[in-house]
């Protein structure tokens, strides 16, 4: 009988000459490219982003194909489509069903609703427009099918929890609807807890219906996220939680410090909850960098408008003219941005205090990710060189690059079986 292990570097070089074929087969691959072992390796494993925010880019402009190639960089091209995906080498993503947040009343709620609902609606769509190329993926077990098929996998994951309205009975609809993760919170504090960035708090941690939440998830088998909520929040489901969790988008506070990251206290709790922390490639959260003043000023001077954008106070034609003097002022001073080694600095940060089984990568591509070598998904295989070159082995860049998420994801659906099966008996 072939020991575990023996088993699982059998499995992986097997999987490695069958990518070497995919390799050749594919035109959008230099053969340069194939002969290069970061290249194989990424090829070889299920390459997995948790966060990508194309919805929300759609709804602004709703134009944009993903089901066609845009140039990286160029205007209007947002970082993510299908075809980038494949030259990308990504196998598999969440897409952000993230609404931004209005009043919390019942009406705000019903709108939110409905634009998730239709955000899941334009994913669905993409998946009949290109059925040969991509599918919905509701397990690891899709995910891991659909890359021998070649297709990519589109996960959904709901970004902020607003949505949800105060009806425990919306989790299940969404969970029916394929979404299987919630980010409890966005950048203000809602319904279900409080937020990382919000001026003041409003609940100490999770409301009372975030409590029951928490549970609802546990017991239908959905990954809670706990990125962009408040410590307090962060602590509350820790001490509550039946099932590993995961942060879909967070870098280091250790290196970067800012509520957005996490500190190493918050690390190891996820290492001893089995959960993941999955890098995110947003300039700000990596490093602090001095940018033109007269690029901040500018900024500044949109920061009421954007605020009325999120309050909805604003016409369709308003928010097309704000989004025009956003690229305005990117093209005059455009930002300077740390860069993809500075974000692997966090990750290495991250595996020395958690260990390597509890890191995995989640761009924000689309909703502010993007670094320096790491402007786009067809950018992905930059990530695996680099690891590759400060000494990660394949089997290590299998874990970041989708294992350990996938591990816990199915963690989270054991759970929420042995939690069915208890209410039963
Ligand atoms: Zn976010």
């Amino acid at each position: 009988m072939l020991g575990y292990f023996l088993r699982r570097r059998l499995t992986f070089i097997i999987a490695l000459v069958a990518a070497l074929g995919w390799v050749f087969a594919q035109t959008n691959i230099s053969p340069t490219l194939a002969n290069n072992r970061a290249a194989v390796i990424h090829q070889a494993v299920l390459t997995i982003d948790s966060h990508i925010d194309w919805p929300i880019r759609q709804s602004v402009n709703p134009e944009f194909d993903p089901g066609m190639g845009h140039e990286t960089g160029a205007p209007g091209s947002g970082q993510w489509d299908l075809v980038r995906m494949a030259a990308g080498g990504l196998d598999g993503a969440f897409i952000s069903i993230f609404t931004p947040q209005r009043a919390l009343t019942d009406e705000g709620y019903a709108q939110a609703a409905t634009l998730a609902h239709q955000m899941i609606d334009w994913t669905e769509q993409l998946t009949v427009d290109y059925p040969d190329r991509v599918a919905i993926a509701l397990t690891p077990e899709d995910a891991y099918g659909l890359e021998h098929q070649g297709k990519r996998a589109i996960f959904l994951g709901m970004e902020n929890g607003y949505p949800l309205g105060t009806d425990i009975q919306a989790v299940q609809t969404f969970y029916n609807r394929g979404v299987r993760y919630i980010t409890l919170t966005h950048s203000k504090n809602n319904q279900l807890g409080d937020s990382s960035t919000d001026d003041q708090q409003l609940w100490q941690g999770l409301s009372p219906f975030g409590e029951t939440v928490i549970h609802e998830m546990n017991r239908l088998g959905m990954m809670v996220d706990i990125s962009h909520v408040h410590d307090d929040t962060f602590w509350h489901v820790i001490g509550l939680t039946k099932a590993p969790v995961i942060a879909s988008h967070s870098s280091a506070r250790a290196l970067r410090d800012v509520p957005r990251n996490m500190d190493d206290t918050m690390l190891r709790a996820i290492q001893e909850n089995g959960g993941v922390v999955q890098l995110c490639l947003l300039g700000d959260y990596i490093k602090e960098i001095d940018q033109d003043p007269r690029r901040e000023a500018a900024l500044a001077a949109l920061s009421e408008q954007q605020a009325a954008w999120l309050r909805g106070d604003l016409s369709e034609a308003e928010v097309a003219e704000l989004l025009n003097q956003y690229r305005a002022i990117n093209a005059q001073y455009p930002e300077i941005k740390p860069t993809l080694a500075d974000a692997i600095d966090h990750l290495d940060h991250m595996v020395a205090v958690m260990g390597i089984d509890h890191v995995g990568i989640g761009s924000d591509f689309d909703g502010g990710g993007g670094l320096v070598n790491i402007e786009d998904v067809s950018q992905m295989p930059n990530i695996t060189q680099e690891l590759l070159d400060r000494g990660y082995t394949p089997d290590e860049i299998r874990k970041i690059w989708g294992g350990n998420l996938m591990r816990v994801f199915n963690q989270v659906i054991d759970v929420a079986k042995q939690l069915q099966a208890e209410a039963e008996s």
